[in-house]
């Protein structure tokens, strides 16, 4: 088939209507003026297979991918990213030209080029990491965290074991800490990290005390409903430099759109105002 067709891309998951992907993309696709398209498809469990085998036939490029499929998908790919295999997850999925399938993840770029852009003084040498969260974003971020050179990382979890388990995973630059010592576990850090889901929309509000807390940190949270969270809204009053995890929604796009489209496509508020405008 030639490459003449129109690039499609989109994103798989179920449900997948709540997904701010497909305004993200429509609006790159406009400002940068490609011929293309991306879609919202809902998968279900048992037509992943059937889904993945389809759509390079269609005219499909690449899929972005949300939640039940990211761990199985890495089962169907024939190359698996180091980073995405790191992760055990992935959320970008390209159709080869040599019709093989290609599973990266993008988080943990999207997490890192985020703090870059937002808290471009934050200095990965400068001091401790502190990480709430030990599920599948922990992951993303660990990794990026390691490799942008943070020498000790202090994780907690409410379950103790699976950051335990981080642990043994990633190795010995992560300091394992108790749940209930999460407050403590702030003082005298460089970066306070949320990637649990507590503070989003609907969720038990994030209760770790935030004394420790002082100007000079940089504190990023992952939920991004409400964009500024209570831990957010205490580390600005506190004087930290605040990060929402909006941005990294947008940054972890960039590299699917750069492969499946041809353009590297802008990050800015003008972006962000877009995905955030009602439809
Ligand atoms: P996940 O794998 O289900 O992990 C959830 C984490 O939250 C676990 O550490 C869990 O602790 C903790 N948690 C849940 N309820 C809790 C409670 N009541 N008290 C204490 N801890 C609790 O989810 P995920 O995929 O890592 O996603 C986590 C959050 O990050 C979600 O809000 C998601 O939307 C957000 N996220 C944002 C981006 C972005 O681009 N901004 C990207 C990925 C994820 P236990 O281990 O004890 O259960």
């Amino acid at each position: 088939m030639s490459d003449r067709r129109i690039p499609l891309a989109g994103v798989i998951g179920t449900p997948v209507a709540h997904s701010l992907s497909p305004r993200l993309f429509r609006y790159w696709l406009n400002r940068h003026a490609v011929a293309g398209y991306y879609v919202p498809m809902d998968v279900a469990q048992e037509d992943l297979g059937e889904a993945l085998t389809a759509l390079p036939k269609l005219g499909f490029r690449g899929v972005n991918v949300t939640i039940p499929h990211k761990v199985a998908v890495l089962g169907l790919a024939e190359i698996v990213s180091d980073r995405a295999a790191l992760i055990g997850a992935a959320n970008t999925l390209t159709f080869q030209k040599d019709g093989k399938l290609y599973a990266d993840n993008t988080d943990g770029h999207g997490f890192i080029e985020n703090l870059r852009a937002e808290a471009p003084d934050w200095d990965p040498v400068a001091g401790p990491a502190v990480v709430f969260g030990a599920g599948g974003a922990a992951r993303a971020v660990l990794s990026s965290l390691i490799a942008a050179g943070v020498a000790e990382i202090r994780l907690t979890n409410r379950t103790r074991a699976r950051a335990e388990a981080l642990r043994t995973e990633f190795g010995n630059r992560i300091v394992v800490l108790d749940w209930v010592q999460a407050g403590n576990a702030i003082d005298g850090a460089a970066l306070v990290v949320n990637t649990t889901s507590l503070g989003m929309t609907g969720k038990p509000e994030f209760r770790v005390p935030l004394d420790g807390l002082s100007p000079g940190m940089v504190v990023t949270d992952l939920v991004y409903t409400p964009l500024e969270t209570a831990l957010l809204a205490g580390a600005r009053a506190a004087g930290c430099t605040i990060v929402d995890g909006l941005g990294m929604l947008l940054h972890q796009a960039v590299p699917g759109f750069e492969r499946w489209f041809g353009v590297t496509p802008d990050v800015d508020d003008a972006t962000r105002q877009a995905v955030l405008r009602r439809p």
